[in-house]
């Protein structure tokens, strides 16, 4: 029997009112074993809020604006229309996803006015949470997993291990309801980008070293885009570490890979490096120029061409059907070797002592490089985790904050959304907490830019001030972390000011509000 959207909304309602991570596990697997099979898809996704469809990696987000038109729009029908279930409000917004040509803002608007019409306020609610990936019902997405390896049997382990690799957690609710999922023998599926592994940040090489104990790779920390190249039979996609499809902005690094994957007979295979822009002598450039191949899509080429790249390449996850995530980075590493042209591999050393360590680094930052990456030789490839294996050193400290809020400026900002609510991420709650407010770093472009984009982004409006889906990620840098009541989070950064835009990094990969604290912590220290 089809399962009621009605019913979807009262299991929000009481994962709201718990706080029991173990409580919300229970209540989503009950509800998982009552569904059709065909319903653990659309399930899972409206309750991760991912129900919008991506289209060539981007996510047909659908805006503030659109939402509330749809809302205050009329709909007369001249019966009532009975209530929608799970599966039919799933079918709408596939519906809407393939809406497009000259008159589409006003049809979405009309499909979603059409659906609001049969739900009832709360439910509206709970739907609207949903399409801007903001549930705030604590159904995170490691909650969803557990709930989902109760409902089927299978361990959590091997389930989140299988998350991380195929990235798509409707795709998994929908192979776990029909029984399909080969936990065991668990294949990437080409073209679908897998979760990277990040790195730990320390304060100086010695740290670094230190941290990481035993047999290590220092290798260059370059400042550009993380690229995950998938391969098959002559085809390359490639991805950002944000997942999103990149391929189009990088055609020398195509050329690159098909002529290394030719000559070493690979049929598949998923690489990863980084990618970074070039002088004439092919010195690195700041991630900044990089960043305008991203923005631009008309008069590419001509752009392109101003702009040479260069891509270091570090890893190697999968070959010719066999997985190699499990690996030490010591063997992956060696396959890679005997995969690529030797000119792509990033610059390296295996360091005995610390004093090699250090000379490396110095060497790197001499470069123009931003730092050093200590590897540990005997790791895994950990999907999707910033753990111990990996510790990176830079020069310049500096955060990643996310923008969640922004205030009209005054006088000659009038017009522009120009003081800005910085916020780091807190893992344990899946929340963005505000650590601080700046209207430093950007220039009238930008200005120009980033009021459009955050309108667009807005979620909530009180006049002077907006709130908005954090999705925007500036790198900052301050003078100095201070303990203050003024923010939740209680601490707030002294003299912020917006260093660059990362577009390329994920919210949730940003500064934690841990990381903040052991900052605080430390300059404390530093102090006495
Ligand atoms: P961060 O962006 O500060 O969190 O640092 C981690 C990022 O450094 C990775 O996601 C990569 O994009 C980048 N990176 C640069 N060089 C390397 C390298 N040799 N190994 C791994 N990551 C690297």
């Amino acid at each position: 029997m089809a399962t009621l959207f009605r019913d979807f909304a009262d299991l929000c309602k009481k994962l709201e009112k718990t706080s029991s991570i173990l409580h919300k596990r229970e209540l989503i697997a009950r509800f998982l074993m009552k569904l059709e099979k065909d319903e653990w898809k659309p399930f899972v996704l409206l309750l991760t809020g991912k129900i919008l469809p991506e289209a060539e990696g981007k996510s047909l987000y659908i805006g503030y604006s659109t939402i509330k038109k749809a809302i205050e729009m009329k709909v007369s029908t001249l019966v009532p229309l009975p209530q929608p279930s799970i599966l039919e409000v799933y079918q709408v917004f596939i519906e809407i996803s393939s809406i497009s040509g000259a008159d589409s803002t006003r049809r979405r608007i009309e499909a979603l006015a059409s659906l609001f019409n049969r739900l009832s306020e709360e439910e509206k609610n709970y739907l609207i949470r949903s399409l801007f990936g903001e549930m705030r019902i604590g159904a995170v997405e490691g909650i969803v997993i557990q709930a989902l390896a109760d409902a089927s049997g299978n361990s959590y382990d091997d389930l989140r291990k299988a998350y991380l690799l195929l990235g798509d957690i409707g795709y998994i609710a929908e192979t776990l309801a029909y029984n399909k999922l080969d936990i065991k023998n668990l294949k990437p599926i080409i073209f679908n980008p897998i979760r990277t592994m990040l790195a730990t940040p320390a304060d100086s090489i010695e740290e670094a070293y230190e941290l990481a104990k035993g047999p290590v790779a220092v290798e260059v920390k370059y400042d550009g885009v993380r690229v995950q190249i998938h391969y098959k039979n002559g085809v390359i996609r490639i991805f950002s570490r944000r997942l999103t499809d990149i391929t189009r902005f990088l055609p020398e690094v195509i050329a690159e890979i098909n002529a290394s994957f030719k000559v070493n007979s690979v049929s598949e295979a998923i690489i990863e490096g980084e990618v970074i822009a070039v002088d004439a002598e092919e010195k690195p450039l700041p991630f900044q120029i990089l960043m305008r191949r991203f923005r631009r899509i008309k008069d590419f080429d001509k752009v392109a061409a101003n702009i040479p790249i260069k891509l270091y390449l570090f890893d190697i996850l999968y070959l010719n059907g066999e997985l190699l995530i499990d690996m030490p980075y010591r063997d992956r590493y060696e396959i890679l070797r005997d995969t690529v042209n030797k000119e792509l591999l990033a610059e390296r050393i295996v360091a005995d002592d610390i004093h090699q360590a250090k000379e490396f680094y110095e060497e790197a930052i001499e470069k123009g490089h931003e730092g050093a990456i200590i590897k540990k030789l005997d790791s895994p490839y950990i999907l999707g985790v910033r753990g111990s294996h990996w510790i990176k050193v830079k020069e310049i400290a500096t955060i990643d904050t996310v923008i969640v809020g922004a205030e009209w400026g005054h006088g000659r900002r009038r017009n522009w959304l120009s003081d800005y609510y910085l916020a780091v991420y807190s893992a344990a709650i899946d929340e963005f907490m505000i650590v601080g407010k700046t209207y430093k770093g950007l220039t009238d472009e930008e200005f120009e830019w980033i009021t459009k984009k955050l309108l667009e982004l807005k979620i909530a409006d009180e006049g002077y001030r907006i709130w908005v889906k954090p999705e925007i990620v500036v790198e900052v840098a301050f003078n100095d972390i201070q303990k203050s009541p003024k923010y939740e989070s209680g601490i707030a950064l002294r003299f912020a000011r917006i260093t660059r835009f990362r577009p390329d990094k994920d919210p949730k990969d940003i500064t934690t509000i841990e990381e903040l604290k052991r900052l605080y912590l430390k300059s404390f220290r530093d102090i006495i």
